[in-house]
């Protein structure tokens, strides 16, 4: 045995660099205008158009998902709490101190896949999966949860709900009301998947707002789009820049049919490239507007 092995028992400092520690900024009186991204409110716009938008509306409000959707968490999930997930519970209470909300309910479910979720247009809460506290840091967990709060805060509730389960909702609702749904079908769908595209770049914004970092926010998409948790120090932040700026080059047509493949396919989050581009962009023009207009001084 050499001298210098620690005694067993005594706690032993980690090894590598200290997290840094910043003083987050809550934003008073924030509003879903000073961040929300323009095609946001443009796609927002040509949805409550669609002739019939608001009978599938209706519809879905009528079949009471928000309150078995409740019942379910209570049923299946982990409620997070003080005490349950007490790192994710104050990153739950800053995201609102910062976003300026009231505390919405968040449950963990058991999914390996990493996701997270609002639902519930009357009474929200935020989901996410046993999946993605495995594969992000808390920071970056803090990013996500800043991102679903954002949801909560810009209204995007009940039209993401729609967004994520539009085939299924489609059916319900042409078998229900004789042809309604399927005559919908189409034009909804598009426009749907135009309007959630746009309130993910929006939420990715209330997520900056969140961290108030860049880092977290590169990673977490970097993640996103191919991480794990085994060959985490493998990955290259420079080689994910790089191919967020060849992402620039695609084509918009193949890029729409893309949308609808994944949206369709329930996978929530989609394109991680143009998520992280549209963050950048922001980063030097409209999120220092809003931290100057809002953040509370140190
Ligand atoms: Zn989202």
């Amino acid at each position: 045995m050499t001298t210098d092995e620690p005694i067993q028992g005594e706690p032993v400092e980690p090894v590598g660099p200290k997290p840094k520690r910043r003083q987050l900024r809550p934003l008073p009186g924030l509003s879903a205008e000073d961040f929300r991204h323009p095609q946001d409110a443009i796609a927002t716009d040509t949805l409550k158009r669609i002739p019939g938008f608001d009978k599938v509306v209706t519809k879905i409000l009528e079949y009471g998902l928000e309150r078995l959707a409740y019942v379910d968490n209570l049923a299946s999930n982990l409620r997070v709490t003080p005490t349950m997930f007490g790192r994710l519970h104050k990153s739950l209470q800053w995201g609102c101190k910062i976003l300026d909300l009231p505390e919405p309910e968040m449950y963990v479910t058991m999914n390996p896949l990493p996701n997270a979720w609002t639902f519930g247009q009357t009474k929200p809460f935020v989901t996410v999966t046993s999946g993605l506290i495995d594969l992000l840091s808390d920071e970056e967990l803090f990013f996500v949860i800043g991102h679903e709060l954002g949801h909560i805060k810009a209204g995007h509730v009940l039209y993401g709900t729609m967004a994520r389960n539009i085939a299924a909702i489609i059916e319900m609702i042409g078998q229900a009301t004789l042809g309604i749904g399927a005559m919908l079908g189409q034009s909804l769908v598009y426009a749907l998947l135009e309007w959630y595209r746009a309130a993910e770049l929006t939420c990715d914004r209330a997520a900056m707002l969140c961290v108030q970092d860049i880092e977290p926010a590169r990673n977490t998409f970097m993640k996103l789009a191919g991480g794990n948790s085994r060959m985490a120090a493998d990955m290259d932040r420079d080689e994910f820049l790089r191919q967020v700026a060849a992402f620039e080059d695609v084509d918009r047509s193949a890029l729409n049919k893309a949308y609808k493949v994944f949206l369709t396919s329930q996978r929530s989050h989609p394109f991680a490239m143009q998520r992280a581009k549209e963050v950048e962009r922001w980063l030097d023009g409209g999120y220092q507007d809003v931290m100057k207009l809002r953040a509370r001084p140190l």
